[in-house]
């Protein structure tokens, strides 16, 4: 059992000033794996004090000196890999080989994709020829509060702390209450890594704690979050009277076309890439639109990749699928399963309840609905579980129609063998990412979406620029630079 109820604050732990003890679930046996400590608003101001006083010198300083940081963050990151994995399995329950292979890497590959992105980046740009004493300033934007979700814990961290470090501002992290521990790693590489006192500071915490504590605090000046859209809406409102930046990384409803003349890998492909995380997955493909020609077969395909998809325990080795987080999660995923069924949807695999042989843990069954129409609710919400959709379609812009009639546009994915058709759909699909034919995006590319799945643009030269402002100067005396 893990205690760890501390706060890591202006270079040093220390004990709250407001908690409240708070157990983190193994939702792989459902009993308490650790106890940590949600702050109150005593905590949230002395993170952010820490923050505001280290900004003055973190923004001065130059920026390959920062850099500096990062690659030793890097460094450690490394060392501690398997004490990552071993944190995200037991708090969120990604299965362990999962865990070491996808969870904990995403976050070393943000790392690099940052690095490499600094390299060329610039501080101070011409604006152009035509004004030869203008320059374009960018200037870190402040003390800023990062809110991560805990489905894919270090993806998220990692997208919004080494950015805010390299753009030279001050930062106040809450993780989710759910799944802290990996969070709490993340600190203790900070640390090591020698970062200045006060540049990062991490508050465990709650969202009506703690987060709004930030969201409402007039010397943060942006928010960067990932989570619901429920909460992206709060934090937005909570933001206003503050003027405050809020970048938003929200849920996804994602499209995938097959179309007829689809790769033969492309059903198991989708199934597979949906059932991962357990569905825990913002970038999930969870409706599965399908060209009528080949809607039986594909059917048929779908319910054999089902019944092969493993489930089990997050703390054995596999390629199999872990729990959902939590009870609360798996109460959500049983409401939804049933309400497909209740609104006649065709159910082709799994269904309520848990898979045979577990029964504890919050084991969800592989399931998949065929003749869904898309104004279901299943085919609409967020289900955040192993449950897909099948949608058939008759024509292209039937498919177009379809993927576009959602509240959410974070990616949608493309499935043909025929290149210009492929490239239609992609301008076409209302969405901030489109993948096609199983290629996902290239290292530096900004994640992010449009409406509903909110308007961020993390990773890359683009998560850089979140956190900068930029500063229109004239009469610059380019002899004296
Ligand atoms: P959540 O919104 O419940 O919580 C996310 C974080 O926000 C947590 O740290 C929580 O404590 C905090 N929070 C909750 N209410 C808040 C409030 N009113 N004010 C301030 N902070 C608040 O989401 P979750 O259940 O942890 O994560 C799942 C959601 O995250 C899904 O909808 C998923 O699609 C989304 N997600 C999006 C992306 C993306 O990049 N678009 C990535 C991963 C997850």
């Amino acid at each position: 059992m893990i205690d760890k109820r501390e706060f890591y604050i202006n270079g040093a732990w220390v004990s709250p000033l407001a908690g409240r003890d708070c157990e983190v679930i193994d939702p792989s046996t459902e009993e308490a794996c650790a106890t940590i400590s949600l702050g109150g608003t005593d905590d949230s101001n002395a993170a952010v004090a820490a923050a505001k006083a280290a900004f003055e010198s973190w923004s001065q300083i130059d920026p390959e000196t920062r850099l500096g940081y990062v690659k030793k963050i890097r460094d450690i990151y490394v060392e501690r890999a398997e004490d990552m994995a071993q944190a995200i399995s037991l708090e969120m329950g990604a299965p362990i080989d999962m865990a070491r292979s996808s969870q904990m890497t995403a976050g070393t590959w943000h790392i690099d994709n940052f690095i490499t992105a600094f390299k060329d980046f610039k501080f101070l740009r011409p604006l152009g020829d035509h004004a030869p004493n203008d320059r374009i300033a960018m200037e870190p934007i402040g003390v800023v509060g990062l809110i991560t979700p805990w489905n894919w814990p270090m993806n998220q961290v990692t997208l919004k702390a080494i950015p805010a470090l390299l753009a030279g501002c001050t930062m106040v992290l809450k993780p989710s209450e759910i799944a802290p521990l990996s969070s709490i790693v993340f600190a203790e590489i900070i640390d090591a890594a020698g970062v200045p006192a006060g540049v990062f500071n991490m508050v465990n915490g709650d969202g009506l704690g703690v987060g709004t504590d930030l969201s409402t605090h007039a010397d943060v000046e942006m928010i960067s979050f990932t989570g619901s859209a429920r909460a992206g809406a709060a934090i937005s409102k909570a933001a206003a009277d503050t003027f405050k930046r809020v970048c938003l990384e929200l849920g996804g409803k994602g499209a995938n076309v097959i179309f007829a003349d689809a790769d033969d890998k492309a059903v198991t492909r989708g199934v597979r890439h949906c059932f991962n995380n357990t569905g825990q997955s913002c970038n999930a493909p969870t409706r599965m639109l399908v060209e009528r020609s080949v809607y039986d077969q594909t059917i048929e395909k779908a319910i054999e990749v089902a019944g092969k998809t493993k489930v089990a325990t997050a703390h054995q080795p596999g390629n199999h699928i872990g729990p959902v987080v939590s009870a609360a999660q798996y109460e959500k995923i049983q409401g939804y399963i049933q309400k497909g069924i209740d609104e006649g949807a065709r159910l082709v695999a799994g269904g309520v309840g848990r898979p045979e042989g577990l029964n504890r843990g919050y084991f969800v069954r592989p399931t998949i609905f065929a003749d869904v129409s898309n104004d279901m609710t299943i085919a609409r919400e967020e289900i955040f579980g192993p449950v897909l959709s099948i949608i058939p379609f008759d024509s292209e812009e039937q498919a177009v129609a379809i993927a576009n009639d959602t509240p959410y546009g974070l990616t949608n994915y493309v499935q043909s063998q025929d290149g210009a058709k492929r490239n239609r759909m992609a301008r076409k699909l209302r969405s901030g990412m489109v993948e096609m034919n199983g290629q996902s995006r290239g290292a530096g590319a900004p994640f992010g979406g449009v409406k509903a799945s909110g308007r961020a643009r993390e990773g890359g030269v683009w998560g850089l620029e979140e956190f900068l402002e930029a500063k229109a100067i004239s009469g610059w005396d380019s002899a004296a630079e």
